[in-house]
């Protein structure tokens, strides 16, 4: 393998530290080297302490790797973290504190002033929040970049361009979200099958704050929230994969409905331009079938990096309505943290931290 990074994994027994290791194993720039858990998993090989539940086998290069606790030092360049929010936010500092960088799911740190909540074809230049950090937290080597929840990066990849074209005064989205966003057991299987529970804790507050935060500039070190009005409604369905959202719009330019159209359906980015890896050849597919996107069908697109919008239509409240689907352990997830280190490497930003 052509590995130049060395990576350690916060959370790695979990839905999503799985995802990263299937997601990494045959990665050109980064190689797995450290996993870490609980005091469950700890002391133990990867393969003794995870139940590994995607499909395929368990990769290889894991099975050996003896699972930590999640505390620096570990034998890596950075650090991906997939740690439950209670506990990242004291872990996730320790790490950037010791010279670690931390390319982070969690919660904890995504609306910290100074810290970059990350989609890199929306709001690259938020990257330039890190030597505020850097300078504010007294972090030498180390700093922390955080991918959004796994619903607002589907959402606010869909508003992106038109908020771009258009402006987005104001936007109500419903979403249906998989039970593999809740990770591992997650919601009892009696609560759910049948069924749509109509609440998900703190899941509308986070798409409400993360989608402003995301699409707002940055101004003197600091990020300027857009001036957006997001109302978010969050339901949990019966579906392993997938988050699906009911959008509406309203503009603050006037747009005609191919306008809107194009404007989702061309939309491409710094990661295109750069050829990331993980960066889909289209962030946003358009659909024009009545009865798409659906989870089963449209989430693996671009490998579970792209973004199905479907259902693009005027609306009689706001201006247009549409649904947005995306993978949620891939692009509201893993592919999200690991996309987000790939452009930490192309601006330079994780070169100059290895530490070896
Ligand atoms: P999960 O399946 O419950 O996995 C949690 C991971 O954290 C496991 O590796 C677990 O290790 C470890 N852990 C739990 N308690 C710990 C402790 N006290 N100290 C150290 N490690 C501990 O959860 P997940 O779905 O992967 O989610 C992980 C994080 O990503 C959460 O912050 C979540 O909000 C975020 N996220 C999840 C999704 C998604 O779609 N699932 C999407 C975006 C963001 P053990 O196996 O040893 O218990």
């Amino acid at each position: 393998m052509n590995s130049n990074f060395r990576v350690g994994i916060l959370g790695a027994t979990g839905v999503v530290g799985q995802r990263f290791i299937q997601l990494l194993e045959a990665h050109p720039q980064f190689e797995v080297t450290s996993l870490a858990a609980s005091d469950r998993s700890a002391g133990k090989a990867y393969s003794e302490a995870c139940a590994w539940r995607l499909p395929g086998e368990m990769p290889e290069c894991v099975r050996k790797i003896i699972v930590q606790t999640p505390a620096p030092p570990l034998d890596c360049d950075f650090v991906f973290s997939s740690l439950p929010g209670d506990i990242a936010g004291q872990a996730e500092e320790s790490f950037a504190r010791a010279g670690c960088p931390v390319i982070s799911n969690s919660s904890s740190h995504r609306m910290d002033m100074d810290v970059p909540l990350l989609i890199p074809e929306v709001n690259a230049e938020h990257l330039e929040l890190l030597d505020s950090q850097r300078a504010a937290r007294g972090y030498e080597r180390g700093y922390i970049v955080t991918n959004p929840n796994c619903s607002t990066i589907v959402i606010a990849m869909a508003l992106a361009p038109l908020h771009r074209d258009f402006g987005v005064a104001s936007c109500v989205a419903t979403t249906m979200q998989a039970v593999s966003g809740a990770g591992y057991p997650g919601v009892p299987s009696l609560d759910i099958a049948d069924n749509v529970l109509p609440f998900i804790g703190g899941e509308e507050e986070k798409i409400e704050s993360e989608t402003v935060k995301i699409l707002g500039r940055v101004s003197d070190g600091r990020i300027v929230d857009a001036d957006t009005k997001v109302s978010a409604q969050c339901n949990r369905v019966n579906v392993i994969d997938g988050h699906l959202a009911a959008i509406r719009v309203k503009l603050s330019q006037a747009a005609s409905l191919d306008q809107v159209r194009e404007s989702l359906r061309s939309f491409t980015a710094l990661p295109q331009e750069l050829k990331l890896h993980s960066a889909p050849d289209r962030p946003i597919i358009v659909r024009d079938e009545v009865d798409r996107p659906q989870p089963r069908l449209d989430r693996d697109a671009g490998e579970g990096m792209s973004v199905t919008v479907g259902r693009i239509a005027p609306d009689n409240v706001l201006d247009y309505r549409f649904v947005a689907l995306g993978h949620n352990t891939i692009r509201g997830a893993a592919g999200a943290a690991i996309l987000n280190a790939e452009l930490l490497v192309a601006r330079g930003y994780l070169g100059q931290n290895r530490l070896r």
